[in-house]
């Protein structure tokens, strides 16, 4: 270690050399990024401790891909690319998933790792750790760039940085073989070698035709609806969509990661009226939110087919995702910013609210729905069931809404994203686009850092698990995480048997485990909560204490459907057809 420090200090400033290890460092300094999230290993170990050495934040993980998930969430709240680094071949694969992962959400990641000598790898002639990973990580991100000489270091950072960020963000995949690192150059001529990347996101500006193309079919709309998607948080773009959302008077619906971009208590919001506005609006404006299954393709029944065509205005950066999945009737191609407020301009004093007729049928079916749901969420049934444990943590996430809150599973997902209000822009990170198990405790670790605001995970017991040895980074870096595992026995639920009798059936999982226990077993505070009460006593400790806690929280494992809400999804037997 000191070995590493004194090197450090000579190369930087005076010394007349520098290498590998160190514009790469400088590279990402020099762009602002001061955080790494990875796991060191051959290549790249001592990189980790010279970059902490250099002042940035190295942040160890358990497994490369909770690393990999990290940095995506570090890069979705901050519009800066997250970086993951990791070893080579496996320590490489293991944080592609997170890559494609990110690519496939928009977020901005920049994936580092060490490989092996080009040479023996293109040979294949055997070398430690051998793989052709840039071939490997091609399709699974935007774009990937190997670097072969210290002298491209900057440039090949530049490029990553700017093919994270501009149009469409996700993921990139940088190349860096171990030899590289201890390359020297002269340091003057070091420095000279590094990029700043300037406006790396460019501001792009939607064509005039195009907004007024937008603005004619909204004028003509009789029942407008808003769709607003994570595209429209990442975008940072909060006080023009709101401005634009109350000005015209049109109600909305935001998609799980844009909820709280305006506050889910919004008089205009309506998430509670799901199916009635999806089904009956006639002019649908997406911003930042694609067709893809999450909303059934624009299209069948969730979409009223049977009712007539629907009209839509799709607010993009990217312009292949029009007509994707529907016909698009105003493409409004644009980074959210410039397109909303081009709309807003467009909406002069005179705009005509939409007709009460529409808004007075969404507001009703909301009072009927929300009147359903305080009646459900006030029972207090023991065991506690979904319902009765989110109405929980709805109360505390009311009462810190500056807290980010990370939910994955099946039921524990669906019935969170519906129970559990939203009152702040980019507080709510989940299983996105791909609708994955595995993000919890990378995304928790990531949002800590990066934010330092306190992050409330509410976990399924079966997506728990996927990440769930990383509870030892959580107290290895002290951060305020309340995790919340929904512990129902098992995947959707507890109670299925294996009619043959021998091994327990796939679904389930040891009967009343103790995820508790696992925090404390790293000097963490683990609670066990069998009842509301309790549940409610140990979040509140959580957060006022901002220690990293872990509630075993026992969820009736009779509680719970197949598949939560996707059970369309799930090729099913006759027998289990129910
Ligand atoms: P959701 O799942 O919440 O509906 P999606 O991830 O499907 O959201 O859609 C996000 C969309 O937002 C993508 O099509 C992406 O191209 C777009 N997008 C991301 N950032 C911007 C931006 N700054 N400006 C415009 N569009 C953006
Ligand atoms: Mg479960």
């Amino acid at each position: 270690m000191s070995a590493v420090a004194e090197k450090a200090v000579t190369t930087t400033d005076e010394s007349v050399t520098t290498d590998g290890f160190h514009l790469l460092i400088d590279a990402l300094k020099l762009n602002d990024i001061d955080t790494i999230f990875g796991l060191p290993g051959i290549p790249i170990t001592d990189l980790t401790r010279m970059a902490q050495v250099e002042g940035m934040r190295v942040i160890s993980f358990r497994h490369e891909q909770h690393a990999g998930n990290a940095a995506a969430a570090a890069g979705y709240l901050t519009q800066k690319p997250g970086i993951c680094l990791t070893v080579s071949a496996p320590g490489f694969l293991n944080g592609l998933t997170a890559l494609a992962n990110a690519t496939v959400n928009c977020f901005p990641m920049i994936l580092i790792s060490g490989s092996s000598e080009r040479e023996i790898v293109d040979l294949a002639q055997g070398d430690y750790e051998e793989m052709d990973q840039l071939n490997a990580a091609k399709p699974f991100c935007k774009a990937a760039f190997r670097v072969l000489h210290a002298q491209d270091i900057g440039i090949g950072v530049a490029r990553a940085i700017r093919s994270a960020l501009s149009g469409r963000p996700g993921g990139v995949y940088l190349d860096l073989p171990a030899k590289l690192f201890s390359q020297t150059m002269e340091a003057a001529a070091g420095r000279n070698s590094l990029v700043k990347v300037i406006d790396a996101a460019p501001r792009q500006i939607p064509a005039p035709e195009a907004v007024k193309r937008a603005l004619d079919v909204l004028k003509g709309a009789k029942r407008p609806l808003i769709l607003l998607g994570k595209g429209a948080s990442y975008a940072q773009a909060d006080t023009e969509i709101r401005a634009l959302i109350e000005k015209t008077g049109i109600p909305y619906l935001p998609m799980s990661m844009a909820k709280g971009l305006l506050p889910d208590t919004h008089a205009q919001s309506a998430s509670a009226a799901r199916s009635y506005v999806l089904a009956e609006a006639d002019v649908v404006v997406l911003v930042g939110a694609r067709l893809n299954w999450l909303l059934s393709h624009g299209k069948g029944k969730t979409w009223g087919q049977d009712k007539g065509a629907k009209k839509f205005i799709q607010i993009d950066i990217a312009p292949t995702e029009i007509d994707s999945n529907v016909p698009i009737a105003a493409p409004l191609i644009g980074d959210i910013g410039s397109c909303v407020s081009a709309l807003l301009a467009g909406v002069g004093s005179s705009w005509a609210k939409p007709d009460t007729q529409w808004t007075g049928a969404i507001a009703e079916r909301k009072d009927k729905n929300l009147t359903k749901m305080a009646e459900t969420l006030a029972k207090t049934p023991s065991p506690m069931n979904f319902h009765s444990a989110l109405a929980v943590v709805r109360d505390i996430v009311k009462a810190n809404p500056e807290a980010i809150v990370v939910n994955e599973g099946a039921n524990t997902l669906d019935f969170a994203r519906s129970i559990v209000d939203m009152y702040q822009p980019r507080k709510r990170l989940d299983s996105g686009t791909w609708g994955i198990m595995g993000i919890g405790m990378g995304f928790a670790v990531g949002a800590a850092v990066i934010t330092g605001k306190p992050v409330i995970a509410i976990e399924g017991d079966s997506a728990f698990g996927f990440s769930g040895m990383e509870v030892e980074t959580i107290c290895r870096y002290n951060l305020p995480v309340c995790v919340v595992v929904f512990n129902n026995n098992g995947i959707y639920k507890g109670t299925d048997v294996n009619p043959r009798g021998g091994d327990v059936a796939p679904t389930v999982f040891v009967k009343n485990a103790r995820y508790d226990m696992m925090m404390q077993a790293f000097g963490g505070v683990g609670a066990h909560a069998t009842t509301a009460d309790e549940l409610r006593k140990a979040m509140l400790e959580a957060v006022a204490s901002g220690k990293p806690t872990l509630i075993n929280a026992v969820i009736d494992e009779t509680a719970g459907t197949e598949s939560g809400r996707i059970t369309s999804l799930n090729p099913q037997s006759k027998a289990n057809k129910k």
